[in-house]
């Protein structure tokens, strides 16, 4: 990515999402010298079918985990927005928690995932969370983050100034147009993802699975491993 880019706000649903969905790429930003920093919707207060799980010990160990794995990829904060891990919609009210937090961390590039992909393939629905989130990051991107009248009380009673993101990496996308080169920087998504233990139950079969799905080759074994993105570009 271009060098003037420095700050980069990626936008997602749950603890873990971060790591699974563009974890290589993040590696490498910090590595090129950007900064990171993550903003998740939940706190991933369902994830557990152990019966003793309650969703307030839940929320608690996914947070630590989270952080653990965003400290392994040298992001510089991790921000947590508080809404009910499997219930978020995107309505005017993530809109504007969103758009309040661009216009306060003001980053070049934003990452979040593709609202628009409601399955992949013939195996794997999308959660509804994913798409909730991806579709209210994209309107507060676009026009509310740039509008100073978009949430006129973000600007007139907490000073935010309006502010324009240069890019935006949607992940997840059935229909990408970038592809980031990962392959120094796959162990470390492993590493990280690794640090989510109370969502991996199999490490090894986990860390195969990232190799096959990153790798570019037909075997699944060799590199380049990469992780790919709608990007778009705002003029
Ligand atoms: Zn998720």
């Amino acid at each position: 990515m271009e060098d003037e880019l420095k700050k980069v706000m990626v936008v997602l649903a749950h603890p873990d999402d971060p790591e699974f969905f563009c974890g290589g790429t993040v590696a490498r930003w910090v590595a090129e010298g950007k900064e990171i920093v993550y903003v998740l919707a939940t706190r991933g207060d369902k994830g557990s079918d152990d019966p003793a799980m309650t969703p307030e010990r839940l929320a608690e160990l996914r947070e630590m985990e989270q952080r653990a794995a965003a400290a392994v990829l040298g992001v510089r904060e991790v921000i947590f927005m508080g809404y009910r891990d499997g219930e978020l919609m995107p309505d005017l009210r993530l809109r504007r928690d969103i758009t309040r937090l661009i216009r306060q961390v003001r980053p070049d590039v934003v990452i979040t995932c593709d609202p628009t992909t409601r399955y992949f393939g013939s195996g794997y629905i999308n959660h509804p969370d994913h798409r909730a989130i991806g579709d209210a990051t994209l309107d507060a991107v676009f026009p509310s983050a740039r509008d100073r009248l978009a949430f006129i009380e973000l600007w007139r009673d907490e000073g935010l100034e309006p502010h324009k993101v240069r890019q935006v990496y949607i992940s997840g996308s059935l229909e990408p147009n970038e592809k980031v080169d990962i392959t120094d920087y796959i162990e470390k998504k492993i590493a990280a993802l690794r640090e989510h233990k109370s969502q991996i139950k199999d490490p090894e079969g986990l860390a195969e699975r990232i190799r096959e799905r990153s790798s570019q080759s037909e075997d699944g074994a060799k590199p380049p491993y990469v992780e790919e993105f709608r990007r778009i570009v705002l003029s």
